[in-house]
Order: C-alpha cells, then structure tokens, then sequence
C-alpha cells in the first residue's frame, strides 16, 4: 500500500513538469472508490497550477478547485508525453497540453474526486480530520508528547490512527517504534516526554529518508516517471519475523496489532 513517502515521491516526480499545463481531456475508467464529483468537461479548459500533498492525498490545484487523487491499496500514477496506450486498470486519465495525467488502479480504492476548494464539504471530508504534517514545521515535540498523553491505545494504534500525526502507516510505524525503541505496545499516554522526543526524531528521519531513498513499501512501487524505490530492502523489523535483529541479533518478532502486522524486537525496545 502506498505510504506517505510514497505519495511524495508520486508528487515531485510530476508536480514541476505539469505546473502550467491546461487540460484538453479528461476520462475515467471503471469506477473509483469515490465518483468524481463533477462532469468530465468542467475541468477541460482549466490550467493546472501545482501539486501539493497532504496526508497520503494529492492536491491537483486548478484555477477553477482542486483534484484530490488517492492512491489506496495499489495505485500508480504517470505523467508523461506519448505514454503506451492505456490499459484495463486505467480508471482516471487526463490530457493535458504538458503530457498525459494517468491513474492505474487494479483494485480501485484509489479516487480523484473534485473540490471546489478546500472548503468544499467532500474536500473538509477527506483532509478535515487528518493530523499534523510529519515532515513540516508544525510537528512539533511537546505538542505530539502532549497528543500521545491524551491517547489510552498502543503507540502503533495511535500512530496509524493519523490524528497524533498523519501519514505514518503500518510499515513506518513498525520501523520508527524500532529507531525509538520503544516497544508497539506500549501505551501511548504513559511515554515520557523523552521518549516521545526520540520518537517525533524518528518519524522525521524515517519518513525523510524512505523520501530521498525514492520510497518503496510496495515492491513494485515507481513513481510517475517509472523509476522503482528502493526503500524496503532496508527495513530494521518490518517484515523480519524470526530473523536476527540488525543491532543486537535477537529473533524479530512478529504478532497482529488491529488486524495489521507488527514487528519489533523484544530486546531493544522496550514497553
Ligand atoms: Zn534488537
């Protein structure tokens, strides 16, 4: 499933190459999660002004609103001149005077819905409730100490919940508790402040590094220029079960948190 870092990466590889582009055509493809919201033609004719991100969301700004894409369980994006003629999973493609806009989904729980803006009732729906930015100024240590306080669930619970902070999903989540060691169990309100310090550190390095490294959760993952990450080769736990930790070489283990794997390492992080 794609991550945040993922969804950045999605966003810089064709958020400078389509700023500018007016939109010639758009088509849709098998229905998304979520209908578009408004007819095809409306946004033919529109300039597109940029790509911003929140959360695992991107934000297509128009002159006349916004595209919210998402690219749920297995979505892809390209952006490009003269791309192959589009396929059976192709369920969202817009021509624009820059290249070819196009959203390849084999099971469809991704979505491009219209916004008129970010006031836009279905827009406050999606992003109303997503938390702080991992990797802006506005995440702030003693505010995310303070949020983990008020929290009575396990630490991997919270940080998926996305309110504490957004975007961290399941595979960061078991790779930061490990960086912080602490163990994903743990209850989010008894962290101490320094735990919560070393912890805000590594959702912030993590995140920025699974950026640069060009993200990779899933291991087809490329971005819209069709390049590959490289991220998950070097996992610390996720996905290591019964193998030797990489810093002190005791079996990772591996359980089930809410339906969703966990991996950590009993040794060094601690409940
Ligand atoms: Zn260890």
């Amino acid at each position: 499933m794609p991550e945040l870092p993922e969804v950045e990466v999605t966003r810089l590889s064709f958020a400078d190459r389509i700023a500018g582009a007016r939109i010639e055509a758009v088509s849709m493809g098998k229905p998304l999660r979520w209908p578009l919201g408004c007819k095809t033609q409306q946004l033919e004719g529109q300039c597109v002004l940029g790509v911003r991100r929140r959360g695992k969301y991107l934000l297509i700004d128009l002159n006349g609103g916004l595209l919210l894409m998402h690219l749920g369980m297995s979505g892809s994006v390209s952006f490009g001149a003269g791309l192959p003629a589009s396929g059976k999973h192709d369920h969202f493609e817009m021509v624009t005077s820059l290249g070819t806009l196009r959203l390849n989904d084999p099971r469809r729980f991704g979505a491009v819905v219209y916004a008129s803006g970010e006031s836009d009732p279905i827009a406050h729906k999606l992003l109303g409730r997503l938390g702080v930015e991992p990797l802006s100024e506005a995440f702030d240590a003693t505010e995310f100490h303070q949020a983990l306080k008020r929290r009575q669930t396990a630490i991997k619970q919270v940080l998926l919940g996305g309110e504490a902070v957004v975007g961290v999903g399941n595979i960061y989540a078991s790779e930061v508790l490990f960086l912080a060691g602490i163990r994903p169990t743990t209850k989010a309100s008894r962290i101490s402040k320094p735990r919560a310090a070393l912890l805000h550190r590594a959702i912030q390095e993590v995140l920025t590094q699974a950026v640069t490294k060009g993200g990779s959760t899933l291991r087809d993952f490329s971005n819209a220029q069709g390049e590959a990450g490289h991220f998950q080769l070097d996992a610390m736990v996720y996905d290591r079960a019964g193998l030797p930790c990489r810093v002190c070489t005791t079996l990772i283990k591996g359980m089930r948190q809410g339906q969703r794997s966990t991996f950590y390492c009993a040794r060094c992080q601690k409940p």
